[in-house]
């Protein structure tokens, strides 16, 4: 079994950053500046923010926080959206997602500019994503691509699952590694919550890539020998031998799974840290278009 190192694996990519960005430099070229927006931070929220921001400073790119309060109205937002569309030294930016229930999720996704839509979650930008027209790849199945294209591992004319829907995960995993592309080409299977047959289907995939958000969810019984599995899902799971009092999980009883699995992402240091290092090479890519 190789474990699927996504925090070497990031680090190297960050440091590829970081040699464009000291080029840039030299080169008296403007600075990658990254911006996240995160509305009612809560501890768990925080912490995702806080590590992007200090990727940025590890690559050498500028960033802003822009933390609001939770009772922020969702016309205040949009205002503050607005204004990071036009400030011109942002080149990209994230909105921190779960959004307070009382904002429109969808509605303040859609006031992103697409050219600052480094998430990748605008529809202008999913609808390039789908047709293969070149665009902002949405981060976590973006490190996932990466991480499988660096690792060597064959998707061409392999049988693929992806567990989950989401439109920030499991569809466009679905859709990316479907393509004719490098770390596509596969024949891929989507389940979900009302799929019946589920084990049935992940027993026959050479690849599965787990993002549901249910801890251990995949067991060693539900996969194939050789199998090869990537854990999306991260879930607090109480611990009270942790002095934080909890433990973080994935999607995958890592155990038993990785008893048949040739290769197996952790949890964490899998795609995580992956998802953070594509995030600041979509916004490198932003600032580069910018200077076009
Ligand atoms: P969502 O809750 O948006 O989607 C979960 C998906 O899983 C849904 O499509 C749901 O189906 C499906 N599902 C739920 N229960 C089952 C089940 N029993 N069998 C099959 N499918 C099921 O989650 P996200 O995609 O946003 O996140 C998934 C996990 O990945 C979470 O733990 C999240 O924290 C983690 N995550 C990690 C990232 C990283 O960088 N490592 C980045 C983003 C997310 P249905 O559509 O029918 O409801």
């Amino acid at each position: 079994m190789i474990l699927l190192d996504g925090k070497k694996t990031a680090n190297n990519i960050k440091d590829e950053i970081a040699i464009e960005v000291k080029k840039i430099k030299e080169n008296g070229g403007r600075i990658p500046h990254l911006a996240a927006l995160i509305v009612g931070a809560d501890g768990a929220s925080l912490t995702y923010v806080n590590s992007k921001v200090k990727a940025c400073q590890r690559v050498g790119f500028n960033s802003t926080l822009v933390d609001l309060p939770i009772d922020l109205t969702e016309e205040q937002l949009l205002n503050e959206i607005e204004l990071l569309n036009k400030d011109t030294e942002i080149d990209g930016y994230i909105v921190q997602l779960p959004l307070p229930k009382h904002i429109d999720e969808q509605k303040v996704l859609m006031a992103v500019d697409p050219l600052k839509d480094v998430d990748g979650f605008h529809p202008t930008n999913v609808g390039k994503m789908t047709l293969e027209l070149p665009t902002f790849l949405p981060a976590t199945p973006y490190g996932i691509i990466e991480l499988l294209e660096r690792y060597k591992i064959e998707t061409s004319g392999k049988s693929v699952v992806v567990v989950g829907r989401s439109h920030i995960v499991g569809r466009p995993m679905s859709i990316l590694l479907s393509q004719k592309r490098k770390a596509g080409n596969a024949t891929v299977t989507l389940v979900h919550s009302r799929t019946t047959n589920l084990k049935e289907i992940t027993l026959k995939a050479d690849i599965i890539v787990v993002a549901l958000g249910s801890a251990e969810f995949l067991t060693g019984d539900m996969v194939q020998e050789g199998v090869t599995i990537i854990d999306v899902g991260i879930t607090r799971v109480k611990d009270d031998s942790r002095k934080n009092g909890y433990r973080l999980a994935g999607d995958v009883h890592f155990e038993s799974v990785s008893k048949k699995a040739a290769y197996i992402t952790p949890v964490p240091g899998g795609v995580g840290p992956m998802t953070i290092a594509m995030l600041l090479k979509n916004t490198l890519l932003a600032c580069k278009m910018k200077g076009l």
